[in-house]
């Protein structure tokens, strides 16, 4: 059998040339874009973003700024930080959907479902119970009837009266 290859003669600028940090999620953190790029909120080591394909509306994510596959690679302040904005978007969650539940995960790995096993982070999806199963919504059943602008205004409202709240 023999292989076949793309001859492909433009990528070798891209082979030979300098790379660029691809990580969506270094590239998101370090522009000045943050509508654009659905950050919600920015903590001092972390920070809230809106999942730009959710599972379902207000699926959210907290990135912690540093690139950093592992959770045990995070220092103690940046997982302190990451785990208090968990429960600051439970509230907000509340506050701006009135979910009747919310599922909570990490995916540690490709293997694990991870879509950017590099740089770690957290989701959070608000549920209701009228939403299919969370076995067919990551699966990739997607029914998103709420456009990302209000999303977002929605939910960086919530997440500032919270914090506003919490002191
Ligand atoms: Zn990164």
């Amino acid at each position: 059998m023999t292989k076949k290859y793309l001859y492909s003669p433009w990528r070798i600028d891209y082979i030979l040339g300098e790379k660029p940090d691809d990580c969506v999620m270094c590239r998101a953190m370090a522009s000045q874009q943050d509508q654009e790029n659905l950050i919600v909120y920015r903590a001092k080591f972390s920070y809230i973003m809106l999942n730009r394909y959710p599972y379902n509306n207000g699926h959210l994510m907290i990135v912690p700024y540093v690139h950093k596959s592992a959770l045990n690679d995070l220092d103690l302040q940046t997982w302190q930080e990451v785990t208090e904005l968990i429960r600051v978007c439970e509230k907000a969650f509340k506050l701006a959907y009135h979910p009747e539940g919310i599922n909570i995960g990490i995916n540690l790995g490709s293997a694990a479902g991870a879509g950017i096993a590099e740089h770690v982070h957290i989701h959070m999806v608000p549920r209701w119970n009228a939403d299919s199963n969370f076995m067919s919504v990551i699966g990739g059943e997607r029914v998103i009837p709420e456009a990302f602008e209000s999303t977002f205004n929605k939910l960086r409202d919530a997440i500032l009266r919270v914090m506003n709240d919490n002191g």
